[in-house]
């Protein structure tokens, strides 16, 4: 599922392209894609979109005047494009907007589950709708992150991926952070000294600063991930091999000596007595 980085650099793609024109034609948008029915979208002929921004993991088109939003949210293999006149698009997008100079933004999404999702509604339901989210995981300095980490005992990478704690980071990135913070995944929120939240208040920050670059320069996972993904590469910090443990229905990526004393983790309950 794409994470904070990438959909922050596609939102900043998108920004001027879907506000150079008026909306001509709204849809059409599969049943199971479009969550709202009212206001129908033909409310957004004629009119025109004031950029996009990013609430999350979502994508968020204010439309001039600021009575109505258009909320996509991609889930896992939902993909949105703009593309040009000169550009072919799919037979059957999931969701597309025309634009009067011939632009269009499209909505496909791979496979046979159709799990992402288009939402047109007013800026007041739209935070309502969105109130659960946590702060933006760019926006968490350390004594917020003190705060967040204190209120009750959980485990780090649950807890970093939970977007209503903060928004914005996934399995991929929680891996990726703490690798780079040197905790455990499985250590407890609790349980950090203040030098480790700074730590991990600092990984946050830089890991997903250095990914955003990277998705802007249109890098691809290969180069943005340096540990989720890459069981059995060495860690790009001490060389040790990537190991891997399955939690949940996640399975995560650490490395041993950077994050766990050495030790591996097994499954979830032997990794309670690693903490
Ligand atoms: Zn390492």
């Amino acid at each position: 599922m794409p994470e904070l980085p990438e959909v922050e650099a596609w939102v900043r793609e998108l920004d001027p392209l879907v506000s150079r024109a008026a909306i001509e034609k709204a849809g059409p948008a599969h049943i199971a894609t479009l969550k709202t029915f009212d206001p129908p979208l033909s409310a957004l002929e004629g009119r025109r979109l004031a950029g996009s921004r990013r609430h999350g993991k979502n994508l968020v088109f204010p439309i001039e005047g600021d009575d109505l939003v258009v909320r996509v949210h991609l889930m896992s293999a939902g993909r949105l494009r703009y593309l040009t006149p000169s550009m072919k698009g799919p037979r059957t997008p999931m969701f597309r907007l025309r634009f009067t100079d011939g632009g269009e933004l499209v909505l496909t999404e791979a496979g046979k589950k159709k799990r992402a999702g288009v939402w047109l509604v007013s800026p007041a339901q739209l935070d309502h709708d969105l109130a659960h989210l946590g702060p933006d995981a760019l926006d968490v300095d350390a004594e917020a992150l003190a705060e967040i980490l204190g209120r009750e005992r959980r485990q780090l990478h649950p807890l970093l991926r939970d977007q209503r704690v903060i928004a914005g980071i996934g399995r991929a990135h929680a891996n990726e952070i703490l690798l780079r913070a040197r905790l455990s995944p499985f250590k407890a929120s609790t349980e950090l000294a203040s030098e480790e939240v700074e730590r991990l208040a600092t990984a946050i920050r830089d890991d997903l600063q250095r990914a955003l670059e990277m998705r802007e320069l249109g890098k691809g996972d290969d180069d943005v991930y340096l540990v989720h993904n890459r069981l059995g590469k060495n860690c790009p910090q001490c060389d040790t091999h990537i190991a891997r443990v399955d939690f949940e229905e996640h399975t995560i990526y650490y490395c041993p000596s950077c994050q766990t004393g050495g030790r591996l983790l097994k499954d979830r309950r032997l990794s309670r007595l690693l903490r």
